[in-house]
């Protein structure tokens, strides 16, 4: 780590190029998390409304999953043992889901077994239903294993045993789980109503700069609209927390002072945007550090340079630069993961995956560029990667056209046509 790195006020620039007293990205990573505290309060809630909360205390199973043992299959249900030796059984009863067979199956018979219907006496194998043959005989309907299907057969096959997927008092879902659809599924699956979850966090937004208007206002010369605000406030939106917009904040002192007072008091984490970089009016910087312990780091990647990280009261504080590009791909970065260590989720590394990438890419050595990229498929049917051409940190419909970012390691160059690189898909299974 730098001297210059660790000092308060490092007066970074987006301007600047390769500086070799800039704090890498994992360090910056790091140095965050050591901040961070996890809310320690938690509330009860219907298993319905907790998709996507944070798992406050383990969950153990209360009951078995599968609760008896059953059938995977349509099919009729034999002895194991019988195989290899008997090809043909009586039928001697239905079991369909919901319905069980109760009697007890004795060598040389079997069942008619439905799907999820339970594995009844003297039975532990379900042969398909398209294995077999069926003929009516005096004793009844008899069942004959197929002569082709023979050698696919083994004993104990297609059955479903009582707890494989949740033994009773096994661990159903660990504290720090952010809840899917699959959890609440599985939650209901044990008969469990409510969970304890993490509260929810409360994140004040702002954004600097005397530029800046509202939607619905007028732009008169040199203005233009806030939308930090707006990619800010959604992306928040899908951490799922409770968020406090508190507008545009023009440079200016006393309005700043009281914005961050306000957010200090009413919120865990406090997101601005601009205003981070030397070019700024002063104020938003002076006024960090006078109010909370405020870091300012000048961080070795593209888009996203500066970043303003600390505290003021109680209450975490973000500075994101303002660019519209630098301000996601950071909140990507270190405020996504900030913010759901605060509320006390367990992280799960963001997947990623090596792609062919059909543009050539202009990257310089010394920093980690996130560049915007789109995923399709070729001509071949392969899934490639491309540019989407212009990379300033100021162009939000590059971030608005692409599906993915391409990311290029600090010591990388120029990047030739038809290279795998690092993607780092938006979008998954929601
Ligand atoms: P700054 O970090 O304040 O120096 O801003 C860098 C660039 O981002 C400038 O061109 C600003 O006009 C622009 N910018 C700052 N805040 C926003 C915002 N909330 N929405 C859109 N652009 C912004
Ligand atoms: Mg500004």
């Amino acid at each position: 780590m730098s001297k210059s790195a660790k000092n308060k006020t490092s007066n970074p620039t987006c301007q600047d190029d390769y500086d070799p007293n800039s704090l890498d990205v994992v360090e910056a990573k790091r140095r965050i998390k050591q901040m961070l505290s996890v809310v320690s309060e938690s509330e009860t809630l219907a298993i319905k409304d907790a998709l996507g909360r944070t798992v406050a205390k383990d969950v153990l199973s209360t009951i078995n999953v599968p609760p008896y043992t059953n059938s995977a299959m349509d099919g009729y249900a034999i002895d194991g043992q019988d195989l290899g030796k008997i090809r043909t059984f009586l039928q001697v009863g239905v079991a369909y889901a919901g319905r069980p067979y109760n009697g007890t199956v004795k060598t040389g018979e079997c069942i008619r077994i439905m799907t999820g219907a339970p594995i009844c006496a003297g039975v532990d194998t379900v042969i398909m239903q398209e294995h077999i043959t069926l003929a009516k005989t005096a004793e009844g309907e008899s069942v004959t294993l197929r002569e082709e299907q023979i050698a696919n057969q083994k004993p104990g096959q297609n059955v479903r045993h009582q707890g494989e997927d949740l033994a009773l008092g096994s661990p159903a879902i660990l504290a720090g789980r952010r809840l899917t659809p699959s959890d609440i599924g599985l939650l209901a699956s044990l008969g469990i109503a409510k969970i304890e979850v993490k509260r929810n966090v409360r994140v004040a937004l702002l954004s600097t700069g005397d530029e800046l208007k509202n939607i619905g206002e007028t732009l008169e010369e040199g203005q233009i609209y806030d939308s930090n605000r707006h990619t800010i406030y959604c992306m928040l939106q899908r951490l799922g927390v409770d968020i406090i917009d508190l507008g545009i904040i023009k440079d200016k002192q006393s309005d700043i002072r009281a914005a961050f007072k306000q957010a200090s008091k009413s919120a865990d984490v406090i997101i601005t945007s601009g205003g981070v970089s030397v070019g700024d009016a002063d104020y938003v910087k002076q006024i960090m550090e006078e109010m909370g312990n405020i870091n300012f780091w000048k961080i070795a990647m593209k888009p996203g340079r500066p970043l303003a990280v600390g505290q003021i009261g109680n209450a975490f504080f973000f500075g994101l630069p303002g660019n519209p590009v630098s301000a996601m791909v950071t909140f990507y970065q270190y405020i996504q993961p900030a913010v759901r260590e605060i509320m006390g989720q367990t992280l799960i590394e963001t997947p990623s995956v090596q792609m062919k990438c059909v543009s050539a890419l202009k990257k310089r050595p010394g920093r980690v560029e996130f560049q915007r990229g789109t995923i399709f498929t070729n001509d071949k049917g392969e899934k490639v990667v491309k540019s989407t051409g212009n990379q300033g940190s100021h162009v939000l419909s590059s971030m608005s056209e692409a599906n993915c970012f391409i990311i290029l390691p600090m010591e990388s160059g120029n990047v030739e046509k038809n290279t795998f690189v690092e993607v780092q898909p938006f979008e998954g299974l929601i």
